[in-house]
């Protein structure tokens, strides 16, 4: 894996320059300056660091793609974007969303009431703003409420409950005003073709969402009954997200295309558009055999445009606008979460820390002598004896002939053996090797919360590319695996040798060493959990001037101890007073060590829960 494989996932939104990886944007800072900026101010443990030039230029990819396409095609249907909120409601991303949107007429989407409210708060009139998911009377109603503002609001219908709730309330709102207003609606249709991958199950048959054929034929003939046809404009499908593949798209286009295509036929002037819903896929991978996307954006936007005019021209009806709710290709990129390595667990395993004796176990000698005489010519074969030699001391010392040296003068000297057999093989692509990486891997112990910062590793396995923010000129050779700060063994990414990853040998007593986590911008932050109460971590925007000058601002620290404690609904007040009086009726304490004591706790509750400095740099 050359350059931590910037070349397959990175997008040249970032550049390694000489040691360090670089901002490949204005005067090209490398993330490590801007590292080192904000924790100057204070702020130490885990930084998530927001670039809102990479939202602006995922929209301006996405939308670029979908004009050339209907260029290209001679398409007359329009093209509309909303942003999904559920991907990320946080306020210094969707903010920023908003701004660099200015002049697409993009909108948002929403899928629960919190959301619509965000979406009917943020979304200029005008701008589509489209409702899915479950739906109660009070939610339907906020649609009306959004309608009767002005704004330009699709309600999809999920189910045939849902729309009767619909007709009910447009008789409870619409009873009695100057101007019938009713929101537009979408009608979800449930595919017969599914999405492939872990986040498949949004389409298909068996799927939580969206009206059969059947129903569909009921929606239509309600909505000719209580005059609601007119609003019927809209036809919805999305089939799970991160789309690896581009052939369940087309078939699920096929199916859509033709049920707008017959609805037409059918008679509902009104219906002009469809939503494809979001699915379009990022690529995660630093590895090039393990991509996860097998398009580009330009097959995306011209395979819709395309397979939708095919349609079309064959059942003779108009060419449909095209809406997308792409929401993961918009937001991941545009954050990256920086963590400070704070310790590494088995620098142990050096030549110093052997404490040979006088007089050594035969085996353990044997051992020192493999290691001592290791060469490209004998590796192997010397490998495998100290394997078998380690086995049999292990069993030694279980039955109580060799003593705790002994034992870990093996454990030390099959590791450098180890060790040095993949360096001098280094060459040789031996399967082995690979696996006996796992064997001697380093442990980084990283200040953050899998948990919380990147959920979707912990539940589903999926991978986010890390780069360390320096010595970038020096290739890593530790085959690494990154713990987090949790007391939960799940909070883990373990070395792998089908994707082998390596990072430096540091010694962390004398250096600062940080890793960046690329492509978090998707779906973890709220879906992050407060494991061991490990909040949201610090955050920062970081704008780009006319000049190419960075700007850290925006900047939210994570909550405090009080503040997290609150949240979970202790009454902090208690907690506080408890905690006074435990301090002032110690007999332990004078009146003085009780004042500065307390002082010391107050500084305590108002910092987070991530750890603050590397001990030994902590002078
Ligand atoms: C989740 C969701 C999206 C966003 O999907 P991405 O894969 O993030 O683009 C779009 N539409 C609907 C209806 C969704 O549920």
């Amino acid at each position: 894996m050359k350059h931590f494989g910037i070349e397959i996932w990175g997008d040249n939104n970032f550049i390694i320059k000489k040691e360090t990886i670089n901002v490949n944007h204005g005067k090209q800072p490398s993330l490590l300056e801007i590292t080192n900026h904000i924790r100057e101010k204070g702020y130490k443990g885990p930084i998530l660091l927001r670039f809102p030039h990479l939202i602006k230029k995922q929209l301006d990819t996405l939308f670029h793609a979908f004009k050339s396409a209907k260029k290209e095609f001679g398409y007359s249907g329009d093209f509309h974007a909303v942003f999904p909120l559920k991907v990320n409601q946080f306020p210094n991303f969707v903010d920023e969303l908003m701004d660099v949107a200015k002049g697409y007429n993009y909108g948002l989407e929403a899928g629960s009431k919190a959301e619509l409210i965000i979406a009917m708060s943020l979304t200029p009139i005008g701008s589509p703003i489209t409702v899915n998911g479950f739906k109660d009377k009070e939610m339907i109603a906020l649609c009306f409420i959004a309608a009767k503002m002005g704004h330009n609001i699709t309600i999809t219908i999920e189910g045939i409950t849902e729309l009767e709730t619909i007709i009910q309330v447009d008789k409870e709102l619409n009873n009695n005003v100057k101007k019938r207003v009713v929101p537009k609606i979408g009608v979800r249709i449930r595919l017969h073709s599914s999405g492939i991958g872990i986040w498949a199950k949004s389409g298909g048959y068996s799927s939580k969402f969206g009206l059969t054929s059947t129903e569909l034929i009921e929606a239509y003939e309600m909505l000719k009954e209580y005059s609601l046809l007119d609003s019927l404009w809209m036809i919805h499908f999305h089939i799970g997200s991160q789309m690896g593949d581009i052939a369940p798209l087309k078939k699920a286009l096929r199916e859509a295309g033709n049920i707008y295509a017959e609805l037409k036929k059918r008679g509902v002037e009104s219906l002009k558009a469809i939503n494809i819903g979001g699915g379009l896929a990022v690529e995660y991978s630093q590895h090039p055999y393990a991509q996860e996307r097998n398009y580009s954006i330009k097959e995306f936007s011209n395979d819709v445009i395309y397979l939708m005019q095919e349609i079309s021209k064959s059942k003779n009806v108009p060419e449909p606008d095209i809406f997308t709710e792409s929401g993961r290709f918009i937001a991941a990129n545009h954050s990256v979460l920086i963590a400070p390595v704070l310790e590494l667990f088995s620098q142990e395993y050096n030549e110093k820390s052997l404490r040979l004796k006088e007089k050594n176990p035969p085996l353990v000698q044997e051992l020192y002598d493999l290691y001592d005489f290791l060469k490209k010519t004998n590796a192997r074969e010397y490998l495998h004896d100290a394997l078998d030699h380690m086995e049999s001391l292990l069993t030694l010392f279980d039955l109580g002939y060799i003593d705790l040296e002994d034992r870990s003068n093996t454990e030390i000297l099959v590791n450098l053996i180890i060790k040095k057999t993949i360096q001098l093989l280094k060459d040789e692509d031996a399967n082995e090797l690979k696996q006996l990486q796992e064997k001697i891997q380093e442990k980084y112990l990283v200040n953050f919360s899998v948990f919380q910062s990147l959920p979707d590793f912990w539940g589903l396995g999926q991978n986010f590319p890390i780069v360390p923010l320096n010595k970038l000129d020096i290739k890593p050779t530790n085959p690494a695996s990154i713990w987090d700060i949790t007391c939960d063994s799940d909070g883990e990414l373990g070395f792998k040798p089908k994707t082998p990853f390596y990072l430096h040998d540091i010694d962390v007593e004398e250096e600062e060493y940080f890793l960046a986590f690329f492509l978090t911008g998707a779906y973890q932050e709220v879906l992050g959990m407060k494991h061991n109460l490990f909040t949201h971590p610090t955050e920062a925007v970081i704008r780009f001037d006319k000049n190419g000058q960075y700007e850290a601002d925006g900047l939210i620290e994570a909550q405090n101890l009080m503040d997290t404690l609150d949240d979970l609904d202790y009454d902090t007040s208690i907690i506080d007073k408890s905690l006074k009086n435990k301090i002032e009726e110690s007999s332990n304490l004078t009146n003085d060590e009780k004042r500065e004591l307390l002082g010391t706790l107050y500084l305590y509750l108002s910092e987070n829960s991530y750890l603050k400095t590397i001990q030994a740099l902590q002078k």
